[in-house]
């Protein structure tokens, strides 16, 4: 297909594609997939290998925002039985970042609802850090707090954090729709403060809330802009009492076509499959793995994932391999842009997606949006558990 050459030669050379060539990779066929996911796949290889990046979550605050985000479970008086707990202690949260880091993960991600943190809030989270340094030589850590203030970005930095994570979501034309506490421009401003202040930037999206295919790749196109090291995508787990509960919007087929799309838009940076990858990929998570070079470990912030020695069984019968320690995670040209964290790339939360974070997600929106999406799938509730272990628990985590 003319398309996917072309698509293969510019992600190669890291070139732009048009809109219209983004649109037509989340419009081709079922018959078309395989071909579609074997041409993302040379520009994953060549930028990649077949390296896969582990990163693992740790809810240091659960619940209890006073944020809107519809597709969040811990929204603003949302009723959807997650774990809700305060600020974990440095030595609890250490420890539960130890779980993921012996199960194979590089990459500790602290997120905590709320709107933003509070400056003691930051040097809290400094004092976090401080202790799974101390505990875990090499681990790269990269929080995920919400809108920052000024200043509080270099606080992290000095703290020893390494990336920065805050979603976009989804596009800005329809970012009202989801949520009315904040503004998509907010979120922007997060984003280039973290930028700013020598983190490694992650920032990602949301699908399946209802948006378009034109939302689709607003956002990404918008991401590529900001110049991420990483950007999460996340797909919609719709929570039972978020308002987005009923946006069964995907197929395998369909998160498979956006992460090829995102892979071809952003073809250099770390493309991590977020919140939503059992729920919505289910048998063809392997297949994934040729587009996106990162995934969660474990569980997610609200929700249970699959078993972690799931990930890694599925990881290695696809002829793929962990990503250790002491190999760099991004392109050289990338890694030595100073973007923070140097050798290492980048990882996403920022929506507290229920997935990453980041956008501390976990939900679906933009209600009138939906037209053009793909057909809707059946609503699969029963692989979606309300996470009830690790951390804020008295029960081992699953790493
Ligand atoms: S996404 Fe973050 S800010 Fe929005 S409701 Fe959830 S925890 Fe709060």
């Amino acid at each position: 297909m003319d398309l996917l050459n072309t698509l293969v030669d510019k992600g190669l050379r890291r070139e732009l594609p048009t809109r219209e060539e983004a649109l037509a990779v989340l419009a081709t066929s079922d018959d078309d997939l395989l071909d579609v996911v074997a041409a993302a796949g040379k520009v994953r290889r060549h930028w990649f290998g077949r390296r896969v990046k582990l990163n693992y979550l740790v809810n240091l605050k659960s619940g209890l925002c006073p944020e809107d985000c519809s597709y969040c479970s811990q929204r603003l008086g949302s009723d959807t039985g997650i774990l809700k707990y305060t600020w974990l202690k440095p030595e609890q949260a250490s420890q539960a970042a130890a779980a993921g880091l012996a199960g194979g993960a590089k990459r500790v991600c602290l997120v905590a609802s709320g709107r933003g943190p509070t400056d003691r809030d930051v040097d809290r989270v400094a004092g976090t850090i401080k202790a799974i340094k101390e505990q875990n030589e090499g681990v790269e850590v990269c929080a995920c707090l919400g809108l920052l203030s000024d200043g509080q970005a270099e606080r992290l930095r000095e703290a020893g954090a390494d990336a920065y994570n805050h979603n976009l979501n989804t596009s800005e034309s329809t970012y009202g729709e989801i949520t009315t506490t904040h503004t998509y421009a907010d979120r922007v401003d997060t984003v280039t403060k973290a930028h700013a202040a020598g983190l490694s930037a992650c920032s990602g999206l949301i699908a399946g809330m209802g948006e378009t295919d034109e939302d689709l790749v607003d956002v990404v196109f918008s991401l590529r802009e900001l110049d991420p090291d990483s950007v999460p995508v996340n797909f919609l787990i719709p929570v039972e009492g978020t308002p987005l509960a009923k946006e069964w919007n995907l197929t395998p087929q369909r998160c498979l076509r956006i992460l090829a799309m995102v892979r071809f838009v952003c073809p250099d940076v770390e493309v991590r499959i977020a919140g939503g990858r059992e729920v919505h990929l289910r048998t063809m998570q392997p297949l994934a793995l040729n587009l996106a070079n990162s995934i969660f470990l474990g569980d997610y912030l609200t929700t249970e994932g699959q078993a972690g020695k799931a990930d890694l069984e599925m990881i290695a019968d696809a002829g793929f391999e962990v990503e250790g320690a002491d190999q760099v995670t991004l392109p050289e040209h990338r890694a030595t842009a100073g973007g923070g964290c140097g050798s290492h790339a980048e990882s996403g939360c920022g929506s507290h997606e229920d997935a990453g974070c980041g956008s501390h997600a976990g939900g679906g929106v933009c209600g009138t949006a939906a037209a053009a999406t793909a057909t809707a799938t059946e609503a699969r509730t029963d692989l979606v558990a309300v996470r009830r272990r690790g951390a804020g628990t008295d029960l081992a985590p699953n790493a």
